[in-house]
């Protein structure tokens, strides 16, 4: 089945991301939120970008609104029921990915894939959630999206070979690079790497041997990364390096290295989530 119209579930920092990127490919997209006020931020974000974009000369005044016009912002799930291939972006809640899953295999026709951009979660448990689990697929992109060249195409228990390639091609298609993750393992590979260090980061921080500010500055001249962990942190959500740092934990053998610090937890309490909520590590509303 050619992909020419896709539904993305979810309008934050990821799903108007990658809608974004489903419409420059030419695909007509349907981005659903719970709230109107979120799917209108979304769209705004996306106009923020493709205005950027031809700021720069990289794309015409009209080529912007012929992309934007290819997204149809929306609260109604049944909205998605002519869809070609789902991407799901909600938050990093298996249980709330469960429900999304089950409602999508309701709704969307039997031949269509429903992927995933969960970060961590077990893509088993969410494809049984389904009647499909053979078509249900890891999609994992990285923020932000528009610019950030990986996918991991990862496979639950039942995903088919198929549901691989269909994905892997839709990714390629979008200018990203292509890696797959054969077993269904908590984090991936990315992801996997990434919250080891970012937890060490903090409990450098709590343990008062260094600021974020000297630790980012260390990372970047002493790794060469392009961005400390409290920067990116900061920029990908707080609350989702503890959502994930909390699934490791549980699924990878309670090991100490998991654990999440009290740190962590207070910057939660105190709705410090990084640039998204105007504050995390550092302050963005000066
Ligand atoms: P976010 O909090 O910015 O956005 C999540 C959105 O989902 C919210 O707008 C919320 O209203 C919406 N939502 C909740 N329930 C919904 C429902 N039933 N139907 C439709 N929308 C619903 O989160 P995010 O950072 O975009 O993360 C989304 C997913 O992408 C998570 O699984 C996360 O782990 C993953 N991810 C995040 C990053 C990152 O850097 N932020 C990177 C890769 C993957």
């Amino acid at each position: 089945m050619e992909i020419k119209k896709i539904g993305v579930i979810g309008a934050g920092t990821m799903g108007h991301g990658i809608a974004l990127t489903a419409a420059q490919i030419g695909c007509q997209v349907v981005l659903r939120d719970i709230e109107d006020k979120v799917v209108q931020n979304g769209m705004k974000g996306i106009d923020r970008f493709l205005s950027k974009s031809v700021e720069k000369g990289k794309l015409t005044a009209d080529q912007k609104t012929e992309i934007i016009n290819r997204v149809t912002g929306t609260t109604e799930m049944s909205a998605l029921a002519d869809v070609d291939f789902v991407i799901e972006a909600v938050i990093e809640d298996l249980d709330l990915k469960k429900k999304v899953f089950s409602e999508l295999d309701e709704i969307c026709r039997p031949k269509v894939i429903l992927a995933t951009n969960t970060s961590s979660m077990s893509l088993t448990e969410i494809a049984a959630a389904t009647k499909r689990p053979d078509k249900v697929c890891g999609m994992h992109f990285f923020n932000p999206v528009p610019i950030m060249k990986l996918v991991e195409v990862i496979r639950g228990y039942y995903t088919s070979d198929e549901a691989v390639e269909i994905t892997t091609a839709l990714a390629q298609k979008m200018g990203k690079t292509t890696v797959e993750v054969k077993k269904d393992s908590p984090g991936f590979i990315v992801n996997r790497i990434m919250i080891p260090h970012m937890i060490e980061a903090i409990k450098i921080v709590e343990e008062g041997i260094a600021t974020p500010e000297d630790v980012d500055k260390a990372v970047k001249n002493g790794l060469n990364y392009p961005m400390g962990p409290f920067e990116l942190m900061d920029l990908t959500g707080i609350d989702i390096c503890y959502f994930v740092a909390e699934y490791f934990y549980k699924e990878l053998n309670k090991e100490g290295k998991w654990v999440s610090p009290n740190l962590l937890k207070t910057m939660i309490r105190a709705k410090r989530l990084g640039r998204k909520t105007g504050g995390g590590w550092y302050d963005y509303n000066k």
